[in-house]
């Protein structure tokens, strides 16, 4: 996404009222990160129950379709991959546009409104952020869940979880994939998303324990904390980086004027956040993804942690309180499932496969451990909080101090943090 933008900056008109602008600059490096800061939290929060697609309209690719499903006119296979694979890739690189182009249009009063503009940049990733479960709603052409006993059960589960969302949604996938996800960090604007082939394929009891992981995501907050991992890391790496690269241009024999030193900046800043969140983002989403997963026994378990089978009428524990053996049991079924379903390995389902989720013999093996030893998940659940808040605490520390050093600077002398902002 980064190379894409900066590809095309050369052969757009206007491209030099960028770079005289180095606040704007400033708001493009932020916003080229942010989309992949945004992307890969999308991808870990909301395609869930399959460990490793590397996004769902790609995963369309692998899966093979069966033959006994007719695929329909060339035209609207063509316009169906059209929506699911590039939609949801252009919006960003529309709204870069939009912005890019009002800026060249109106360069006077961009320069003039310069903080205006940054304030209504940031409002507008918000607002977007906040309507994405509307976006992808409309651009994936996703239909409610019609009335019947499945969405009876799930909708009695929801009430049970104390879960509250705004639809339960089916994404057609001509049978492509078995998949689910939830979207969206406002109740009011919120879906639970399950693929045709994951309803058409599992039974009610395991969709029940998928809408449990899903469920499991917006109880434990994963979200909100994948946003403030996210907002805090880009801020603080990227204040890191502009000074160390400040600190190694200025000894520099030859003089590199501030476009040059920006373009390292921002090149470094791309590399370095890459590989963050490859590593850091990578471990915190397969702790979030074990906690979804032991929500999604719990959202299928009775009240006896000793039970050996369920009853039709059985009544569930309120609130994922309990945890019993048959939950469990139903939980790794619906998972082998899913590996089955989708022909993904269990075991080895490839490395960039498994970096946001643990692969899928690695989860049911930590549920078996459930099985036999009840303080294993007591444990691991006070290892992640531990981490989740040491992870926040740390962050946290550094953006106070950034705001901190900020302030004394413009206090000592107003000229000085101007530059040093506009760095
Ligand atoms: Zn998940
Ligand atoms: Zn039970």
């Amino acid at each position: 996404m980064g190379q894409l933008w900066r590809g095309n900056s050369g052969s757009l008109p206007g491209a030099e009222l960028l770079i005289l602008s180095p606040f704007v600059i400033a708001q493009l490096l932020a916003w080229t990160a942010y989309y992949d800061a945004e992307r890969a939290a999308h991808q870990a929060a909301h395609r869930l129950i399959t460990e490793a697609h590397s996004g769902g309209w790609l995963e369309l690719e692998r899966t093979p379709t069966l033959a006994a499903n007719p695929f329909g006119s060339r035209a609207s296979y063509v316009l169906f991959q059209l929506r699911q694979k590039l939609a949801l890739v252009f919006l960003p690189v529309l709204l870069l546009l939009v912005q890019r182009e009002l800026q060249r249009l109106f360069p006077q009063t961009w320069q003039e409104w310069q903080r205006t503009v940054n304030f209504l940049g940031i409002a507008a990733v918000l607002v977007v952020f906040a309507a994405m479960p509307w976006i992808l709603r409309l651009v994936l052409g996703l239909t409610p869940l019609p009335p019947g006993p499945l969405r009876q059960r799930l909708q009695a589960s929801a009430r049970r979880l104390r879960f509250r969302c705004s639809n339960i949604l089916v994404w057609n996938t001509r049978r492509g994939m078995a998949n689910a996800m939830v979207i969206g960090i406002l109740p009011w604007v919120r879906y639970v998303v399950f693929t045709d082939r994951l309803l058409d394929d599992f039974t009610p009891e395991e969709i029940e324990a998928v809408f449990g992981h899903e469920v499991g995501h917006i109880r434990h907050h994963h979200m909100l904390y994948y946003f403030s991992f996210l907002t805090t890391s880009v801020l603080v790496l990227g204040w890191l980086i502009t000074d160390v690269v400040v600190a190694y241009v200025r000894p520099l024999p030859f003089a590199l004027d501030g476009h040059s030193s920006d373009c390292v900046s921002m090149v470094s800043l791309v590399a370095v956040l890459l590989a963050y969140i490859f590593v850091v983002f990578g471990f915190l989403s397969r702790r979030c993804e074990r906690q979804a997963d032991v929500f999604g026994c719990r959202a299928v378990s009775c009240t006896s942690p000793d039970c050996c089978g369920h009853d039709t009428d059985v009544a569930f524990a309120p609130h994922g309180r309990g945890l019993c053996p048959t939950g469990i049991n139903t939980f790794i079924r619906a998972l082998e499932k899913v590996a089955s379903v989708n022909g993904i390995s269990r075991d080895r389902p490839g490395f960039l496969q498994s970096w946001q989720h643990a692969s899928i013999g690695r989860r049911i093996e930590f549920l078996q451990q459930m099985l036999l030893d009840p303080g294993v998940e007591r444990r691991f659940q006070r290892r992640v909080f531990l981490f989740k808040a040491l992870l926040l605490l740390v962050l946290g520390s550094a953006v106070a101090l950034i705001l901190f050093q900020d302030a004394k600077t413009s206090a000592i002398d107003p000229d000085r943090a101007a530059t040093v902002r506009e760095r």
